[in-house]
């Protein structure tokens, strides 16, 4: 079977019928432009907290996600969610938080969200290996409820090390509140879509799109998210 035809193929698995090559839109790209090691937060973690975790090496980090209490999702999780894929990756996939089966297996996207998103990933020719997965909060909220604000401010930093560590070519953001926190935004992700920002001192091209968990409820929704992922494969594809 062609490339062409298992593409075909999963996107009839996500339910999308039609596939139709779009004009490229123009990029809305503005300009900008970056940042090395220290202790966990096992003892005590320092004043400049923030700056403390903006110097951690891969190791440091995991380790200080693991035991961070910074806030009261520690006190309720079973576990922590990290990250998972290549530290290496060109692309890396922004969720929200992680649900029930996130916080028992400590992997994002393991429920029915993550199966839509490997889809969703394989429909871009892509596996979670080839990728980096991680969300904005670490810890599952109770009750799948959105993540407060203090709980966000608590869990950025660490997210936006691992950004910085992993340095993705692209980042493909799912969802309204990775959205809001990634863009600093309250605009709907509808209108967030389908255009390029950039985030971080580096400028690193964003995309938005639907979240997967969005798109198993309006599955009418899922041919705009088949555009932004046709945006980003655009995008790798230039990237070589
Ligand atoms: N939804 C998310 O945003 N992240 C997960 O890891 C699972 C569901």
């Amino acid at each position: 079977m062609s490339k062409e035809q298992r593409c075909l193929q999963y996107l009839d698995a996500l339910g999308i019928r039609v596939w139709k090559l779009r004009k490229p839109p123009a990029v809305d790209r503005g300009e900008t432009d970056p940042v090395a090691p220290v202790s966990t937060e096992s003892e005590s973690m320092p004043l400049d907290r923030d700056g403390t975790i903006a110097r951690m090496d891969w190791t440091q980090l995991e380790e200080t996600v693991v035991q961070c209490q910074a806030c009261t999702l520690g006190e309720t999780r079973t576990q922590t969610v990290f990250g998972t894929g290549s530290p290496r990756a060109t692309l890396m996939v922004v969720g929200e938080a992680p649900g029930a089966e996130e916080d028992l297996k400590g992997e994002p996207f393991v429920g029915r969200a993550g199966h839509l998103l490997d889809q969703m990933l394989r429909a871009m020719g892509l596996d979670r290996q080839q990728v980096y997965i991680a969300n904005v909060i670490k810890c599952r909220p109770p009750n799948n409820r959105n993540p407060h604000v203090q709980e966000i401010d608590a869990c950025l930093p660490f997210l936006a090390r691992q950004i910085e560590l992993i340095q993705p070519e692209l980042l493909l953001v799912l969802g309204g509140v990775a959205a809001h926190t990634m863009l600093e935004t309250t605009e709907a992700v509808g209108r967030l879509r389908g255009r390029w920002h950039r985030w971080g001192p580096q400028g690193i091209p964003l995309l938005v799109t639907y979240h997967p968990a969005y798109l198993l409820r309006s599955p009418v929704q899922k041919g705009r998210a088949w555009e932004d992922l046709q945006r980003v494969v655009k995008e790798l594809r230039t990237l070589g």
